[in-house]
């Protein structure tokens, strides 16, 4: 699979599961926009990247819940190379505990960050994708879009949200030449993760072992965790998919944790 020369915005991609796409579309040939809340380590991933593919990343200042960050962000891509065929919307956090002691302030956020991102960073570039006919928008889903967990009421609300956001923009741009599809990992060992695994063990009385071993790969089909890499494949299999056949669906990649 390749993206020869193809603008590619990941948000979220300083860090975690973002970078990894970020770096394995560079290998395909893409050019790289690092669009990240912390801009000291998405500048250092972008110069890793053209340490290894020069010229092919930049970094770009972004919080993905404020429309003007976006919209300037997206604009700094097109200024630096014509426009973008390629987003990932993949920022993310994840904060837990039940809904009764889930702080209003703390739902909103997560909701700004995983839904107002995506739908933000969407708007900002179909107009660039519609005009040239093309391109491809990818959403960090999670297998929390298909299940549930306990603690977790506005990450799965999101989640499952950006089902819905994908299948509209599947309608809306298929005829102008535009594709949509959100990714569903399992747990990834990235520092989103690692920073639950003591929280849940205190909100649910357990062991860390057992938050490891029970719940989060307890359910999976060999007790592994989905890595960085298998995702980045699957971000670069949508992403360079030819057709409109592919669109509008969702993949999970979690050791069969989940099944569709
Ligand atoms: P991570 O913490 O390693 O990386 C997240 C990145 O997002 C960081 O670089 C952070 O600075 C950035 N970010 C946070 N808020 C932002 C904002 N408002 N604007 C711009 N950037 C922002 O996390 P990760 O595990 O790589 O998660 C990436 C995505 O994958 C998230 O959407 C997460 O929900 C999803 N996901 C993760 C797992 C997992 O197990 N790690 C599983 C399923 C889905």
């Amino acid at each position: 699979m390749e993206l020869k020369d193809k603008v590619c915005i990941v948000t979220g991609a300083a860090s975690g599961i973002g970078l990894a796409i970020a770096k394995r579309y560079a290998a395909a040939g893409g050019k790289i926009a690092i669009a990240d809340l912390k801009i000291e380590a998405a500048q250092a991933a972008a110069d890793g990247i053209n340490a290894d593919h020069p010229g092919q990343a930049i970094a770009v200042a972004m919080d993905v819940t404020q429309e003007d960050q976006v919209n300037a962000g997206v604009q700094q891509v097109v200024d630096a190379w014509g426009t973008v065929d390629v987003l990932v919307s993949n920022a993310g956090i994840q904060i837990v505990n039940p809904v009764e002691q889930f702080a209003f302030a703390d739902w909103k956020k997560m909701l700004a960050i995983h839904l107002d991102g995506a739908f933000l960073t969407s708007k900002a570039v179909l107009p660039h994708m519609y005009k040239q006919g093309s391109g491809t928008v990818l959403f960090m889903g999670s297998v929390h879009s298909k299940e549930a967990s306990p603690l977790k009421s506005a990450y799965v609300t999101a989640k499952h949200g950006l089902l819905g956001l994908s299948r509209v923009i599947a309608k809306e741009g298929g005829p102008k030449g535009v594709r949509t599809n959100v990714i569903c990992p399992g747990f990834v060992r990235t520092p989103l993760v690692d920073k639950q695994i003591p929280e849940q063990a205190k909100e649910l009385g357990i062991s860390e072992e057992d938050v490891i071993k029970k719940v989060m790969l307890g359910q999976t089909v060999d007790g592994e965790f989905t890595t960085v890499d298998d995702i980045a494949e699957v971000a670069l299999f949508l992403a360079a998919f030819p057709t409109n056949a592919l669109t509008g669906q969702s993949l999970v990649a979690s050791h069969g944790w989940y099944m569709n």
